[in-house]
């Protein structure tokens, strides 16, 4: 049985405070109450500071290329169709030079789990507006208040149909934990955004701001997150600002169980209720 000394590699770099501690503790945290192994679990991140991830996390993993942590991981996947595969970058990566892949593996629906880090700033260059900066932020590339329109993560996987999609916040490691396991629960493509804050370049998305005005869609008994127009209804009255699993499809058919014809055989998939005689009858 493992437990959370069993994912812990080296030493984290990042500055003190920074969100991306507790996603590193929620994946843990996940990892272990799903019951898996080090060895059997993959970690492929991009480039920025998230993108440590891949070595702070015991397990397998791939320091990949910017913005191609997302086709990297999918490839390890259909590669060792037994690994729990992750995928964790941030919004700089993801949401810009990796915009493309996103969309792709939302529609591809290999059974990875894809982790951003949402800062809402490019960090490890030391300040720059990203893609998911709000209007008006003040940062090196916008001294006078960004004029893009944001891009909304949530809405974009609604859209595409991306068969779970969940939000957390790093600064609520219990729950986000909870979303990571679902996640990976999940057959098929999963994606779960966290509001991860910069404590040293982004002053405005801080823990305090997050802490007060988040909607937590998992505490309310009337919302149904299998209706994905009431999703992107809910997603846009909080303006993006839940968090919980906002939308899963269950009856989605992950990439390989349609190409390959045959489930995976990992753990979680186990525990999905297949027993080992009817994978080999398949
Ligand atoms: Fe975290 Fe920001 Fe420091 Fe990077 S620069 S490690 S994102 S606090
Ligand atoms: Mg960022």
């Amino acid at each position: 049985m493992s437990t959370m000394k069993d994912f812990k590699a080296e030493k984290p770099t990042w500055c003190p405070g920074c969100g991306d501690f507790g996603v590193l503790n929620a994946m843990q945290r996940a990892a272990v109450s799903l019951g898996l192994e080090p060895e059997n679990v993959a970690v492929i991140s991009g480039i920025g500071c998230s993108g440590k991830m891949s070595q702070h996390f015991g397990g397998y993993g791939l320091h990949s290329l910017h913005g191609r942590s997302l086709p990297t991981a999918q490839a390890v996947k259909l590669a060792n169709k037994n690994l729990t595969v992750m995928a964790a970058g941030g919004d700089g990566d993801g949401f810009g030079i990796g915009m493309g892949h996103f969309i792709h593996a939302m529609r591809r629906n290999v059974d990875i789990t894809y982790i951003v880090m949402d800062n809402h700033i490019y960090g490890l260059t030391t300040g720059q507006a990203s893609p998911t900066s709000d209007i008006g932020s003040t940062t090196k590339t916008s001294p006078h208040g960004t004029v893009e329109k944001p891009i909304e993560p949530l809405q974009l996987a609604l859209s595409e149909r991306c068969g779970f999609i969940a939000q957390g916040f790093s600064g609520d490691t219990k729950h986000l934990a909870t979303l990571i396991e679902k996640a990976i629960r999940h057959r098929g493509f999963s994606f779960v955004n966290v509001f991860s804050p910069c404590v040293t370049f982004n002053k405005v998305n801080t823990y305090e701001f997050y802490k007060t005005g988040l909607v937590n869609l998992d505490e309310d008994e009337g919302y149904n997150n299998a209706d994905r127009f009431e999703a992107m209804r809910r997603v846009s009255e909080a303006n993006n600002l839940v968090v919980g699993v906002v939308y899963e499809d269950p009856a989605q058919t992950a990439y390989e169980d349609t190409v390959y014809g045959y489930p995976s055989e990992s753990l979680v998939s186990m525990e999905r209720g297949l027993k080992q005689e009817e994978y080999d009858r398949i």
